[in-house]
């Protein structure tokens, strides 16, 4: 008998790269383009498909994938908000994810993106490069003392909090589930809103938490406030944020992910004319920074993702229980 294939979408160099040096069992067939309806029968003959955050794994992806007789999808992140649970359920095919590969990643990037915007670093660079070396512009404030207000409060969150911390930083926290963490005080949302220096977002896209940043809270927040998002696009009502950064009723903001980032990010779009208006606002701005979706990005996060991702499809194989599954 031949080797068990999987279909794996969305491939990037450093995926095929982690994925090669720990795969021994499988025959990995690596498709540049995301997982979608229309190239979806690409998956025939296979068992399983792995797919990553951006892959379209809608309820008419899951019928072909389900006709082909995929029998399980394999997400090599943690979210799992753009897969059709339901459908995925009610076609037998098992969810797998990868829950937590390095929650250091993900919030040392969160910092990162704040101490760049906060200090102007990527401007300051750019200047340096061209010979001026003028400060004009470049003001920041100190961290230490500030309150930062960090909504969802699970793994990635409390890593941020003790990197706050470090910074000498008060916190305030939102979370639904409150955890007994150090010197942290849970609030309410719109006490969080009003008191926070720096907001930055930590919870899952779901009903509840979509737009939790919009108009209302926007309202709501300090005049010179940073806003950090490297948890979903869609926690953020992004044309609530622009109009807010218009009007200067916040001090800037930090994205790594954006609500309409699907075909954008982690792609090379330099030669194109990207027709997202928005979003070309927002890269104009000089208190916006924007990375590709990339907080997660470190050789330890990708060496985890690989591991446990081969290691899931191992356990459904060999009938072991199935701990990494995403149950409805
Ligand atoms: P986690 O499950 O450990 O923690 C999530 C926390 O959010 C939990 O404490 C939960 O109670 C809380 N929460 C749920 N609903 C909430 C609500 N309505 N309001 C406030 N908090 C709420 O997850 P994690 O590993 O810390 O990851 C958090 C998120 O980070 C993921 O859902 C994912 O979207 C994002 N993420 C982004 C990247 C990236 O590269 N940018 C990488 C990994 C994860």
């Amino acid at each position: 008998m031949g080797k068990e294939e999987i279909a794996f979408f969305d491939a990037k160099p450093y995926d095929k790269e982690w994925f090669d040096k720990f795969n021994t069992e499988y025959e990995i067939r690596y498709y540049d383009g995301r997982l979608r309806p229309a190239n979806a029968k690409l998956a025939e003959g296979c068992r399983a498909v792995c797919a990553f955050v951006n892959d379209v794994v809608n309820e008419k992806t899951i019928d072909i994938l389900s006709k082909l007789n995929v029998e399980v999808i394999l997400m090599r992140c943690a979210g799992y908000n753009n897969v059709a649970l339901e459908e995925a359920k009610k076609r037998g095919i098992k969810v797998l994810r990868v829950p937590a590969y390095s929650p250091y990643a993900v919030a040392e990037h969160t910092m990162g993106l704040i101490l760049a915007l906060n200090r102007k670093i990527p401007r300051a660079y750019i200047r340096t490069r061209d010979f001026n070396f003028s400060l004009n512009g470049l003001t920041g404030f100190d961290l230490h003392g500030k309150t930062a207000g960090v909504i969802g409060t699970g793994k990635i969150g409390r890593v941020f909090i003790d990197i706050c911390r470090g910074f000498g930083m008060e916190v305030l926290a939102f979370d639904p589930k409150p955890a007994d963490i150090d010197g942290v005080k849970y609030v309410s949302k719109e006490e969080l809103f009003k008191n926070s220096d720096i907001i930055s977002l930590h919870c899952p896209l779901t009903k509840e938490t979509h737009y939790i940043i919009n108009e209302e809270a926007l309202k709501l927040v300090k005049k010179n406030v940073l806003i950090v998002n490297t948890s979903r696009g869609s926690l953020i009502d992004t044309e609530a944020l622009l109009s807010a950064l218009n009007e200067k009723r916040i001090g800037g903001a930090a994205l790594d992910v954006y609500e309409e980032e699907s075909g954008l990010f982690f792609e090379d779009n330099s030669d194109k004319i990207v027709t997202d208006e928005v979003l070309s606002l927002l890269v104009s701005r000089p208190n916006v920074i924007i990375t590709s979706h990339q907080a997660f990005l470190t050789e330890e996060a990708l060496s985890n993702i690989a591991q446990v991702t081969l290691k899931n499809f191992e356990d459904y194989l060999l009938g072991r229980e199935l701990e990494n599954e995403v149950r409805l």
